[in-house]
């Protein structure tokens, strides 16, 4: 999954009011720069849906207004309705998807939830055409994005494009903002962040911590730094529970990281 830039609402220039979690590693595709070391077949290492209200409930205590839901392909889980309902009736609420899943009854069950003006769904897109989308993410996924996006725009979501910025579609960008409007996107829903050298892809920008500004994210294994990688230089703790804990920490790191760089906004975001 492409991450999310979003809310410049009255963060203070910190993003600690959102809290990401990765629902599961498990997907439908098989990308092959995949950050999450996702793919068709790989284990599922999910949050129980009671971990998950459980993290929601806390982070609301803590005053965090923002969850974002990203995988692997959380439309392949059960109870993802269940924990974007739960969400829902207390945050704003970002999910990340390939896409391809929303239609038929899931496309309703999403349809049905409460509180949809607070949901944003956000695909993966590449490329103007398939040629640029599918070299990472396979043949036939482009098209496949773009009926999503149609699907979901015809049934009045909030829909946020996410690209992934790559050798292969640095000349195609213009061309995938017309084609986003002509789909009925704004610019200020679409982001690109560029490849990075994490999980499964060996090309792209190399990023360590102190160069990321953290938002706290939770898989099953722990607490991490950012979203962009739930490995072990990135782990503030491996407890979950009091997520306020692992909060602290995360503030005290990056009130010593400030101390030393000067600023938040010479970091990735
Ligand atoms: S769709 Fe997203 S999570 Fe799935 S393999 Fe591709 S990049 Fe990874």
């Amino acid at each position: 999954m492409t991450l999310a830039q979003t809310n410049p609402r009255g963060d203070g220039g910190d993003l600690l009011h959102r809290l990401w979690l990765y629902t599961n590693y498990d997907c439908n595709l098989s990308c092959s720069y995949c950050v999450a070391e996702s793919f068709v077949g790989a284990e599922r290492n999910g949050l129980a849906l009671p971990q998950v209200c459980r993290l929601i409930d806390e982070a609301v205590m803590l005053g965090m207004t923002e969850l974002f839901l990203t995988g692997g392909e959380p439309f392949i889980l059960h109870d993802i309705f269940t924990m974007l309902h739960y969400g829902l009736e207390r945050m704003q609420v970002t999910v990340l998807s390939n896409g391809i899943l929303l239609k038929g009854k899931r496309l309703g069950q999403l349809e049905a939830l409460p509180h949809r003006e607070r949901l944003t769904v956000q695909i993966s897109l590449d490329g103007s055409n398939a040629a640029t989308h599918d070299v990472y993410r396979g043949a036939g996924s482009w098209q496949k994005a773009i009926d999503a996006i149609v699907r979901l725009k015809a049934a009045g979501f909030h829909v946020r494009l996410g690209t992934t910025q790559t050798p292969e579609n640095s000349q195609d960008l213009a061309a995938m903002c017309r084609l986003h409007r002509a789909l009925g996107i704004p610019d200020e829903d679409h982001i690109i962040r560029p490849l990075v050298r994490r999980g499964f892809s060996a090309k792209g920008m190399a990023i360590s911590l102190p160069a990321l500004e953290p938002e706290v994210t939770v898989n099953r294994d722990g607490v991490y730094w950012h979203p962009v990688a739930t490995a072990p230089d990135l782990l503030i703790s491996p407890r979950l529970f009091p997520l306020r804990e692992a909060v602290e920490q995360i503030n005290e790191i990056r009130e010593s990281l400030l101390m030393v760089t000067g600023g938040a906004s010479s970091r990735f975001r």
